[in-house]
C-alpha cells in the first residue's frame, strides 16, 4: 500500500482547481493523470521578458514589457488585425496588432487615453515598432513591474505554456515534505538540493541544472533501487550449484576447427564461476553480431548438462531456434547428448512425446521458441536457460523464469544488440555483465557502399556476377507487400522485388518473410542455407542470428528506412566467411538529415558497440531499446547524458541500501525514504518483493 503522505501526489489532475473534463482529457495527451505527472512535466525552456522603460531602450525580436498610453483604434479592414496605436511617453509609437475575432473587447481592454502595461516581442513592421497580440500586464501582477522568466513546457492543443504554469505551481502547493533519500555525502558533494526543492527550482527559476541532475538521479536511483530488490529477491533462493567435469566441453573445443578468442574464453569462465555458486547466475552476455556468442551459449549448456542438469535455449523466432538447433546439432557431433526441440509449431503427438521426454530427463537440451516456457512444459531438472536475442525478452519474462521454480535456474541472456554500457546497466541492472568486445580473428571488415537507387541496373549486373561466381546474397527491403494506395516515392515492396528479381535470376531466387506460413519459411531458408538458392529476398526477419558465410553480399533497399541498429545487424549477415564481403546501401532520392547521419555512419565504421552510441546520440535512449514494446526502461526526467553520468553510482547506491538490508527489506531512515521513492517512481512490483510488501 502506498503510503499516505505520498497520496496528494498521486491525485488525480482533475482534483486540481480549474481542470475540467475538457482539460484533463488534453492533460492525457501528455501523459499528466495525477498531480505527480505534472511535476515530473519539466518545462523545455524559459521565456524571458526585460521590463525596459520606452522602446529606445529596446531592440527589435526581444519580448520587453512596458508602459504605453493608448492612443486610437484602427479597426481591421479585410483580412487586416484591429490596430491600436500607442506611444511609449517618449514620443516613439508602437503598434498593437490583434488578428481573428475581435470586438469591443478590445475597446474596453485598452481604452483610448489610458496607460497600460503590455508586454510582448518587439518586430518593426514598415519602419515602426509593432507588438502581435500582446499581453495586457495587469496593474496588479508584480512582474508588471521588473524582468520576469517564465517557463515553457512541451505543449499540447487546448492548453497554453501559461496554463500549465498555473497548473504546475498548484500542484507544487500539493507537495508534501519528503525525508531525503540520496546518501547526505553525495547529495553535499554534488552541491544538489532536496527533492522539493528541486522540483520548485526546476519549475521556478531558470537555470536549476543542479536541481534537473537530482531529479534525474532521483529517478535512475529508483530504477536501480528495483532491480537491486529483483536481483536480492532471486539470490535469496538457493540456486543449484552447477560444475561440469568437462567430459562434454573438453572434446568439444578439441574439435573445432579454431580456437577461442581470448573474451570468449573470459566469458566462458566468468560463467562457469556463477554456474558454480549456490545461488542462480543473472548473466548478461553483450556481443557484437558475429562475436561468436553462441558457442559460448554452448559451452555454457554443455557445463550443465555434465552436472546432470537440463539446459534451455530460447531464441526469439521459429527460423533462429531452427538455425541454433542446426549449428548444436553439427558443433555436438557425436557427444552423448540429447537435444530437442520445441516450438509452436510442434503439435498433438510429437509434442506430448517430446514433454514426456523432457519431463524424464531424456533430453538434455531443449531448444526452441517461448514455447519453451509454456506452462505445461515440465523440464524434469532444468539448471540452465539461455536467451539469445534479448531485444525481446522482457523484464516481465526475465521475473517469470525465476518465479517458476523454487530453484530458479541460471539465466544467461545474451544480446544481439550491442548496447552501451549505460543502457546495459540501465535495462539489465539487476544482471552481471560479459562483454564480448572482439571478434574471431581474420574477419575482414564488410565493404560498405551508399548507392542511390537511381543505379539500380549497375547494382543489378554486379549481383548477377556475384551470383555467376557461386557466392550468395540478400536483398532486404523494408515492407512486404505493396501498399493499397500508390505512395509517390515508396520503396518497393519485398513481394515485387523478388517477382522482378526472378525475372532475371529464376528460381535461385528464395523470399521469406514473417507473413509466409512456416513450413514454407523453412522450405526457403532451407533453399538458401544450402546454397541451391543463391539469393535471399526478405523483410526484416533475418535481422537477428541467420549465418550463411557464403553469402558476401548484403543489399539493403532503402536502406534510409531503416535503424542505425537494424542496419548494423543487417549488415552483420555477411563478413562471416572467408571471402571479401560487401554491403551496398540503397538509397531513395529524398533523406533526412538523421538518414544521411546513419548512412555515413555506417559507411564509417562497423564497431557495434561505437554505433550504438551514435544511435544513442542521434535517437535517444527509448526509442533505441524500442521502449514501449519490450518493457524497457525509458526515463522520463533523465535524459541521456544524465543517464551517461549517473547511472554507475545510482547503481552502486542502490546495491548498497538493498545489501544494508540483509537483501530483503529497506531499513532505516535512509531505507524508509527510499521506499518512498520506488512508489514515487511506480516501481510497484519491485516494492512487492520487499518482506511484507
Ligand atoms: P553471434 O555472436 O552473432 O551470435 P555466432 O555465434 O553466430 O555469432 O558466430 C559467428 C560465426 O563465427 C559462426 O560461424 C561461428 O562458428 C564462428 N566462430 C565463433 N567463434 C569463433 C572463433 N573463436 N574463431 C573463429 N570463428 C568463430
Ligand atoms: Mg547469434
Amino acid at each position: 500500500m502506498r503510503p499516505e503522505r505520498l497520496n496528494p501526489l498521486f491525485a488525480d489532475v482533475a482534483s486540481l482547481a480549474g481542470v475540467g473534463p475538457a482539460a484533463a482529457r488534453a492533460l492525457e495527451r501528455l501523459e499528466i493523470r495525477r498531480v505527480r505527472d505534472l511535476l515530473f512535466h519539466f518545462p523545455i525552456g524559459w521565456r524571458h521578458t526585460s521590463r525596459v522603460e520606452g522602446l529606445g531602450n529596446a531592440r527589435e525580436g526581444e519580448r520587453v514589457s512596458l508602459s504605453v498610453d493608448i492612443l486610437s483604434h484602427e479597426p481591421s479592414r479585410g483580412r487586416g488585425p484591429f490596430r491600436i496605436t500607442a506611444d511609449d511617453g517618449y514620443g516613439i509609437g508602437l503598434i498593437l496588432a490583434f488578428f481573428g475575432p475581435k470586438g469591443s473587447g478590445l475597446a474596453n481592454r485598452f481604452p483610448v487615453g489610458s496607460a497600460v502595461t503590455v508586454a510582448g516581442r518587439l518586430e518593426l513592421w514598415n519602419g515602426r515598432f509593432q507588438m502581435i497580440h500582446p499581453e495586457l500586464v495587469r496593474a496588479a501582477d508584480s512582474e508588471g513591474g521588473a524582468d520576469w522568466a517564465e517557463p515553457v513546457y512541451p505543449l499540447t492543443e487546448g492548453f497554453t505554456s501559461r496554463r500549465l504554469a498555473t497548473l504546475t505551481q498548484a500542484a507544487l502547493e500539493k507537495l508534501p515534505e519528503l525525508p531525503e533519500w540520496i546518501e547526505p555525502s553525495l547529495l553535499g558533494a554534488r552541491g544538489w538540493p532536496g527533492f522539493g526543492p528541486a522540483l520548485h527550482s526546476v519549475h521556478g527559476e531558470p537555470e536549476s541544472a543542479s536541481a534537473r541532475d537530482r531529479l534525474a538521479y532521483d529517478e535512475l536511483l529508483a530504477a536501480q533501487l528495483a532491480w537491486a530488490l529483483v536481483r536480492a529477491r532471486r539470490r535469496r533462493k538457493r540456486g543449484t550449484p552447477l560444475q561440469g567435469d568437462g567430459r562434454l566441453s573438453r572434446p568439444l573445443l578439441a574439435a573445432l576447427p579454431f580456437r577461442l578468442t581470448g573474451a570468449q574464453t573470459q566469458a566462458i569462465s566468468e560463467i562457469a564461476g556463477d554456474l558454480a555458486a549456490p545461488h542462480a547466475m543473472l548473466r548478461l552476455l553483450q556481443g557484437d553480431v558475429g562475436a561468436g556468442k553462441t558457442l559460448v551459449a554452448l559451452m555454457a549448456l554443455l557445463l550443465a548438462v555434465e552436472a546432470g542438469a537440463q539446459g534451455a535455449f530460447l531464441a526469439p523466432t521459429d527460423l533462429l531456434a531452427r538455425q541454433h538447433m542446426a549449428t548444436l546439432q553439427k558443433l555436438i557431433g557425436d557427444l552423448p547428448v540429447r537435444l530437442g526441440f520445441l516450438s509452436g509449431r510442434e503439435k498433438g503427438k510429437a509434442r506430448e512425446a517430446l514433454l514426456a521426454d523432457l519431463a524424464e530427463g531424456r533430453i538434455d537440451i531443449l531448444i526452441g521458441t517461448h514455447a519453451l516456457f509454456s506452462a505445461d512444459v515440465n523440464y524434469r531438472n532444468l539448471g540452465l536457460a539461455v536467451v539469445d536475442e534479448q531485444h525481446r525478452f522482457g523484464v516481465a519474462q526475465r521475473m517469470m523464469l525465476a518465479e517458476k521454480a523454487d530453484r530458479p535456474p541460471h539465466l544467461l541472456v545474451m544480446t544481439a544488440t550491442p548496447i552501451p554500457r549505460t543502457l546495459a546497466l540501465a535495462n539489465y541492472g539487476e544482471m552481471d555483465i560479459s562483454k564480448l568486445g572482439e571478434r574471431p580473428p581474420g574477419r575482414q571488415p564488410v565493404d560498405t557502399r551508399v548507392v542511390a537507387l537511381g543505379r539500380i541496373e549497375e547494382v543489378l549486373d554486379g549481383l548477377g556476377r556475384h551470383l555467376a561466381a557461386g557466392r550468395q546474397a540478400y536483398w532486404v527491403c523494408p515492407l512486404l507487400e505493396p501498399s493499397e494506395e500508390e505512395v509517390e516515392g515508396a520503396p518497393t515492396p519485398a513481394v515485387t522485388r523478388a517477382e522482378m528479381l526472378r525475372k532475371r535470376f529464376g528460381n535461385s531466387v528464395a523470399l521469406v518473410h514473417g507473413k509466409l506460413p512456416g513450413p514454407e519459411r523453412d522450405r526457403e531458408m532451407a533453399r538458401f542455407q544450402s546454397g541451391e538458392a543463391k539469393l535471399l529476398v526478405a523483410t526484416t526477419v533475418i535481422e537477428v542470428g541467420v549465418d550463411v558465410p557464403n553469402a558476401s553480399l548484403m543489399l539493403i533497399e532503402s536502406a534510409e528506412r531503416f535503424g542505425l541498429a537494424q542496419l548494423h545487424q543487417l549488415r552483420g549477415r555477411v563478413g562471416r566467411g572467408s571471402d571479401k564481403s560487401v554491403c551496398l546501401l540503397l538509397r531513395g532520392e529524398t533523406l533526412s538529415e538523421t538518414a544521411r547521419e546513419r548512412l555515413k555512419m555506417m559507411r564509417a565504421t562497423d564497431d557495434g558497440f561505437a554505433i550504438a552510441e551514435a544511435d544513442l546520440k542521434l535517437r535517444g535512449a527509448g526509442e533505441l531499446l524500442g521502449t514501449r514494446q519490450s518493457g524497457d526502461e525509458g526515463f522520463r526526467l533523465a535524459t541521456p547524458e544524465q543517464v551517461q553520468r549517473f547511472i554507475e553510482t545510482a547503481r552502486d547506491d542502490a546495491r548498497l541500501l538493498v545489501e544494508r538490508g540483509g537483501g530483503n527489506s529497506l531499513s532505516g531512515p535512509r531505507g524508509e525514504a527510499a521506499r518512498l521513492l520506488l512508489y514515487l517512481f511506480e516501481k510497484d512490483a519491485a516494492i512487492a518483493t520487499l518482506r511484507g510488501g
